[in-house]
């Protein structure tokens, strides 16, 4: 862990120190228009920075067992209605579809509203962030017994590679070395997040066809 933070904290900052260097030396003879694109990578870099270190201290807390679950009835079409919301305007601009069949009418599930929010998050983001032009992403919910449903965020994208299925929840697990841009810990946070709701999970993909993530969450009851 310690190896692969370390790995990631550098890249960013040897960039960052280079950049704020560079422009200490040089900042009187550089034109306005190189000037913003050293600040604007360099900002590219705290954001990144910012990120890893948010992600790390979560992962932490709910592999430390630090956080405790504040359950409550949720209403999962209200929620995921408002998670899709803010990603419309980035899957647009990609080219991609988002749906969601969230019927209203299933019974309110009893589970962490700001934990779930982020299992969602991270699974819409994954989907949108790998999915290309023409690709789709679809939130979906059913009831399958008496006291569960099942959620399902599937993308029709480019999947994941056999070999790395079964290591995908694990911190800094990157399917594809190319997407640098990750911090390899979005998934092994939903683990942790569904760990901690004692949910079954699982994920099935195929490469070119696109990938399915499943999870069920306990229907509320309410204390007679
Ligand atoms: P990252 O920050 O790299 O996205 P995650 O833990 O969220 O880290 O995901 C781990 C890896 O799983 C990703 O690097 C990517 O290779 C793969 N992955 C996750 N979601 C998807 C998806 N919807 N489609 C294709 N690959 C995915």
């Amino acid at each position: 862990l310690i190896a692969n933070v370390s790995h990631d904290l550098r890249t960013p900052l040897a960039y960052i120190q280079g950049y704020l260097e560079t422009l200490l030396m040089k900042k009187d003879d550089l034109d306005p228009e190189r000037l913003t694109k050293y600040l604007q990578t360099s900002l590219e870099g705290t954001e990144r920075l910012k990120n890893l270190v948010d992600e790390l201290f979560e992962l932490s807390r709910l592999e430390s067992g630090n956080r405790k679950l504040d359950p409550e009835p949720i209403l999962l079409a209200e929620l995921v209605a408002d998670v899709m919301k803010p990603f419309q305007l980035q899957a647009t601009e990609k080219g991609i579809e988002l749906n969601m069949d969230v019927p209203i009418e299933l019974p309110a599930v009893n589970a962490d509203l700001a934990l779930l929010d982020r299992v969602f998050q991270n699974l819409i983001s994954n989907s949108i962030k790998y999915c290309n032009q023409g690709d789709s992403v679809s939130v979906k919910a059913e009831r399958i017994s008496e006291n569960a449903i099942q959620v399902f965020v599937e993308d029709t994208g480019p999947g994941i590679a056999k070999e790395n299925l079964s290591k995908i929840f694990d911190r800094f697990k990157r399917g594809d070395q190319l997407h640098r841009e990750g911090t390899g810990l979005g998934l092994a946070i939903v683990k942790g997040i569904l760990d901690l709701h004692q949910c079954e999970y699982g994920i099935k993909s195929e490469e070119r066809k696109g990938t399915q993530f499943q999870f069920t969450l306990a229907i509320y009851r309410p204390l007679t």
